[in-house]
């Protein structure tokens, strides 16, 4: 196979750091070619570089085996190379067809713009795509797989050779980073080149031909996906193979709210913590590591083989979910759409689920009062609704997030459960979720939260413990300040 590009002693210096130092990286036509490295490695810089975002300080790029100059973004798409960064650049307001032909009709000159044809395009991408939805749907209310999709179909449409997706899968559902890969394998066999970035290892394999590892804004090695093993590629990225601690207990310096001592079942194994009165506690690990099973145990939504649980120093056997949604846990769980809310029913229905009794003497069921927590509710946690009344499925993702915590709250929750709380949300509403939890931790609840965004974690977490094979494996009580460490731990065990 040929070289469709090169980057050759590529460096870059910003204020204090090296970003990149020499860095070599090649692209052979029509591969997946994945770029990983811990954060702060250099590989959205090196990406930037190739993009027109960022000016080399030395080095050169040959496309197709000619010198070429990328000083501009434009420059860079005149070549034939697609960015998508990791923040999405459409334009919520305007429809995804109109953002896949945005640079067409924005021309200087342009004037006459052919709306139709516009949709007929698009949904010719789309469907060439996979993908059924229409393009006339405002983006505003589209999924972040679709906006992802939307981002690719505009590549595709801007007829470039090289489609750079830096850390796509960060903000996708399971299924949707399914149907990423899908529409990867299809863009591969009509002949484009791709780089792949991400820190996920399982999605390296799934979907890559080579891998290139960066350390520390330098080049390590670029080989065959078949040729690496998996401990090899992290040792390349961590540079070192860590210690594994045998068993760790942690505990935490306020007051004990939630004891878990040797939860076992097929998915933990011999899980020990406390989670104090007001603690925010973060578990943090790879796709598969135990975080979503713990929290289901705890829940009682999976049973265990054996360990105890105890609530302010007292023994709890939690069965099913109903005994621990009685004894004051909640549970935001990872798939909001199938788990977590009826779509049908109204968000009043919704939030009101576990508090009916409450809200009831024998079979009358005071509505006016309900409608004051929810109304209050509302208000409180910022839910943008027309009513309290539409259909739960007619809000946004964050909205909906947000009702489901609604119905915790109003069930005076002690102790919330949240697993991966921000996927598929945008970022002001990510944000606003952030600010709710640190609220609800103020006032003396406690939440144990499961994520995959080491910056989610690194925001909102007081300490967190590191999933590896079902096993708690280290804790770390400031993850501000050992962010690589929590990374690497992760990925290594
Ligand atoms: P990665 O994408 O692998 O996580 P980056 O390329 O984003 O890594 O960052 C590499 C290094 O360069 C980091 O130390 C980062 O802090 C630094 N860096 C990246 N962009 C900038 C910038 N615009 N200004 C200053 N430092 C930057
Ligand atoms: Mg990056």
């Amino acid at each position: 196979m040929s070289n469709i590009l090169e980057m050759k002693d590529v460096s870059k210096s910003f204020p204090g750091v090296k970003a990149l130092q020499n860095v070599n990286f090649s692209l052979e036509k029509g591969e997946v070619h994945c770029l990983i490295g811990a954060n702060g490695a250099g590989k959205s810089t090196l990406m930037k570089i190739l993009a027109g975002v960022y000016t080399k300080d030395e080095g050169e790029i040959l496309l197709e085996g000619k010198n070429v100059s990328i000083k501009t973004p434009s420059d860079s798409m005149a070549l034939g190379i697609s960015t998508i960064h990791q923040e999405l650049s459409l334009i919520e307001e305007l429809s995804l067809a109109e953002n896949i032909f945005l640079g067409d009709y924005l021309k200087p000159g342009g004037g006459f713009i052919n709306w139709r044809k516009i949709n007929e395009e698009s949904k010719k991408i789309f469907s060439l795509l996979g993908i059924s939805a229409s393009p006339n749907l405002q983006t505003s209310e589209a999924s972040m797989g679709l906006k992802q999709m939307t981002e690719i179909a505009k590549a595709i449409k801007s007829e470039c050779k090289i489609i750079v997706m830096d850390e796509p899968s960060t903000a996708l559902s399971s299924d949707e980073v399914l149907k990423l890969f899908d529409v990867i394998e299809l863009l591969k066999n009509q002949g484009y080149t791709i780089v792949y970035i991400s820190h996920k290892l399982d999605e390296l394999y799934a979907v890559g031909d080579r891998v290139t590892v960066l350390r520390n804004g330098k080049w390590i090695i670029t080989d065959s996906l078949k040729n690496i093993k998996q401990p090899e590629l992290i040792y390349h990225i961590t540079g070192r193979s860590i210690e594994k601690e045998e068993k760790v207990h942690v505990t935490s310096t306020k007051e004990e709210f939630l004891r878990v001592e040797g939860f076992t079942n097929t998915k933990i194994k011999d899980v020990s913590f406390t989670v104090g009165k007001g603690e925010i506690l973060g578990l943090y690990g790879l796709v598969g590591s135990g975080r979503t099973e713990l929290l289901r145990a705890i829940y009682g939504a999976d049973a265990i083989q054996s360990g105890k649980l105890y609530m302010n120093g007292e023994k709890k056997s939690i069965p099913s979910p109903s005994f621990a949604v009685d004894l004051g846990i909640g549970l935001v769980p990872e798939n909001r759409k199938t788990e977590g809310a009826n779509l049908e029913l109204s968000i009043l229905e919704n939030a009101m689920l576990p508090s009916l009794h409450s809200f009831s003497k024998g079979s009358f069921v005071n509505q006016k009062d309900m409608k004051i927590a929810m109304k209050d509710a509302i208000q409180k946690l910022n839910i943008k609704a027309s009513s309290m009344h539409v259909p739960m499925g007619t809000l946004s993702g964050g909205n909906q997030q947000k009702v489901i915590i609604a119905k915790w709250l109003i069930h005076n929750s002690k102790l919330l459960l949240f697993d991966e709380p921000t996927q598929g949300i945008d970022i002001g509403a990510k944000d606003e979720i952030y600010n709710i939890m640190k609220e609800i931790s103020g006032q003396g609840s406690s939440i144990i939260m499961a994520t995959s965004e080491i910056e989610e974690l690194i925001t909102v977490c007081d300490r967190v413990l590191i999933m590896f094979e079902g096993k708690v494996i280290k804790e770390f009580t400031r993850p501000a300040e050992n962010k690589n460490d929590i990374m690497n731990f992760a990925v290594s065990g």
